[in-house]
């Protein structure tokens, strides 16, 4: 125990310590915080569904039909209509011919990668990947090349260079902690090149990006009568769509040696059937007319908080040298730089009642301490100002 203590002391002594906070969903994008209501720009519920009313009132109704809980895994006791309805949504939203859905995005990574790379195999990863493909991959037993964040010069060498008989090129679509988003038709062109498969984790840009919010492969043009066969496509549904779980999608051969062979799904109790109904009506939501004035509404509030950092109002924030990540999407970072100020902006933030995270190593590189500003279509323009304003108070009271 004692060690246990030092080693967390050491954390706190750099400022890495990590707390939880009690929270429950107010109006908006507003949090309830241990008691105190804070305008929260730290959710990943990008489209603001979390809390729509169409989800509780699916759930509700799936409640009645289905109780709760699955009960068993999905290869031991079978899956629930709605459970196989959603795969179905699912493939077509994406373009694709068929969809595995999973209780968890991490538990997906986790357990796809090992399943389609093991010990003689070669695995390709872009160095800012999520934890969970990493621990895909480390799982698999493949050797794994690490390149440097969108340098795919490095991964065409890498992969040329590559005896292995299975490659495998794993990476995000949108980056979590950065918000850029991979350049997928030049991965797509070396995989071809070298014969090697596509695993995109498209959690932040499914319900977001391309047209109707398919994702980032959508997007990039490589879904539909022009999806590639080497590709797998795997997005999260406790984000954008405001729910939980995940799905894969690809080619039905690949999907199905998936379900037969992912430990995480085969060894794990299948997503309840409540959460695949709100599931389905946030998908039908995210793919209608409302999901476009959602995303329209969303990408204004990008622009509004990008001009206000760089433009003269930002002044402030600038003379401290802070600066904006080059991001599109929700995800907007502010890199401060080290940890202890970077959180210390937080703290400023959060009395004058606003919660931005700040995200430290090893989360983030060395170095590049930084507030994850995220926005939803649940903000309203005021509520961008409000953060723009105290931004450049923090950026003076710290300087
Ligand atoms: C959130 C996230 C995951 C994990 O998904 P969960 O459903 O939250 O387990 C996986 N990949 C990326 C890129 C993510 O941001």
């Amino acid at each position: 125990m004692d060690e246990f203590d030092d080693r967390l002391a050491a954390l706190q002594a750099q400022a890495l310590q990590r707390v939880r906070r009690e929270v429950v969903p107010q109006d908006g994008a507003r949090l309830s915080v241990d008691g105190q209501s804070l305008l929260a720009f730290c959710s990943n519920d990008y489209l603001g569904l979390a809390q729509d009313p169409l989800l509780r009132e699916a759930v509700h109704a799936a409640v009645d039909r289905y109780g709760v809980g699955a009960g068993a895994s999905p290869m031991v006791s079978g899956h629930s209509a709605a459970n196989a309805a959603l795969e179905r949504e699912l493939a077509a939203a994406v373009g694709l011919p068929r969809a595995l859905y999973f209780y968890a995005g991490y538990a997906t990574n986790a357990g796809i990668v090992p399943a389609l790379v093991g010990e003689g195999d070669a695995l390709f990863s872009d160095a800012l990947n999520h934890a969970c493909l990493i621990d895909g991959a480390r799982l698999s037993r493949a050797s794994v090349h690490r390149y440097a964040h969108g340098a795919l010069d490095r991964l065409e060498a890498l992969l040329a260079a590559s005896p292995a008989r299975r490659k495998l090129v794993i990476s995000d679509a949108v980056f979590s902690m950065d918000g850029d988003v991979a350049d997928i038709a030049g991965l797509h062109a070396l995989c071809e090149r070298h014969d090697a498969l596509l695993l995109l984790d498209d959690a932040h840009g499914f319900g977001v990006l391309g047209p109707q919010g398919r994702g980032a492969l959508a997007a990039a043009g490589l879904t539909g009568p022009t999806a590639s066969p080497r590709v797998l496509y795997m997005a999260t549904l406790g984000k954008a769509l405001g729910v939980a779980g995940a799905f894969v999608a690809g080619p039905p051969t690949l999907v199905e040696w998936l379900l037969q062979k992912t430990r995480s799904y085969t060894f794990a109790t299948a997503a309840p059937a409540l959460l695949a109904e709100a599931v389905r009506a946030g998908l039908r939501c995210a793919l209608g007319p409302e999901g476009d004035r959602r995303r329209q509404h969303l990408g204004a509030l990008i622009d509004r908080l990008r001009h206000g950092l760089t433009s003269e109002a930002g002044a402030p924030v600038q003379a401290a040298g802070w600066w904006l990540m080059p991001s599109h999407t929700p995800i907007q970072p502010l890199v401060i730089g080290d940890n202890a100020t970077a959180l210390a902006v937080m703290a400023r933030l959060r009395e004058q009642g606003l919660w931005v995270p700040a995200i430290r190593p090893p989360t983030v590189p060395e170095g590049t301490a930084r507030l994850r500003i995220a926005l939803s279509a649940a903000h309203q323009p005021e509520d961008v100002d409000q953060l723009l304003a105290a931004l450049a108070a923090a950026a003076r009271g710290l300087n």
